[in-house]
């Protein structure tokens, strides 16, 4: 499998790539690639989520755990006082780097469900909603940011599953086919559970038209 540096580089290249491309090809601003090309590195190194003691655990949380933070200031301002409002952005980080990540901890099987297409199909379609819905961004925008996530996603797969394939010899290693794998063939109850999530965010996606739209800037983009 690829180890923790090479996800990480690969990811940031492929999100700096895709940051630059759409922004020289006139898709988005400055402003709007950076979180694009972070998106995308992000989602490069999520799938590891479920290896135990790994870097990519603790970078992995402590990112989720700023992103909650950042959220829940942006949400909640308006409505709490600053004293208020730092109470429950600390009980936020300490909730996902204390609770969240140990629970997550126990309960993964590394390579298990996160390994899959549908766990990256899930990650993109949340991506798309806390963008559109909390964050406040345009529905195109939101719709990138998840296909952002969803391809720096594609690529961790992918590299673990070309790293499992003994190149000099040809010869397969036994992890091959446990990475791209459309869902959890040995956990067919969790996957149907997953399912279910992803499917339960539909109703809150952006308006499917303005994924249309950007799948045919995108067309004319390549022509
Ligand atoms: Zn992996």
């Amino acid at each position: 499998m690829a180890d923790f540096r090479t996800h990480l580089s690969a990811a940031v290249g492929g999100g700096a790539l895709l940051a630059f491309a759409g922004w020289q090809s006139g898709f988005w601003t400055p402003g709007e690639a950076l979180p694009l090309g972070a998106l995308t590195a992000f989602g490069g190194i999520l799938p590891d989520i479920d290896a135990d003691h790994s870097h990519a655990v603790r970078l992995i949380f402590n990112t989720m755990a700023v992103l909650a933070v950042v959220v829940g200031v942006l949400l909640l301002h308006a409505q709490l006082e600053p004293g208020a409002l730092l109470m429950v952005c600390g009980g936020l980080y300490v909730g996902v780097r204390l609770v969240l990540s140990p629970v997550f901890k126990r309960f993964s099987v590394h390579r298990g469900i996160w390994h899959s297409l549908l766990a990256a199909v899930l990650c993109g379609l949340a991506t798309s909603v806390a963008g559109y819905q909390w964050l406040g961004q345009p529905a195109m925008l939101a719709w990138a940011q998840g296909l952002a996530l969803l391809l720096g996603y594609c690529i961790h797969l992918l590299l673990d599953e070309i790293y499992s394939v003994d190149l000099t010899g040809a010869r397969l290693k036994r992890s091959f086919g446990t990475a791209l794998k459309l869902f959890d063939y040995r956990a067919p109850g969790n996957s149907l559970l997953m399912l279910l999530i992803a499917m339960s965010l539909l109703p809150w996606l952006p308006p499917f038209a303005s994924l249309q739209g950007l799948m045919l800037q995108g067309s004319t983009f390549w022509r």
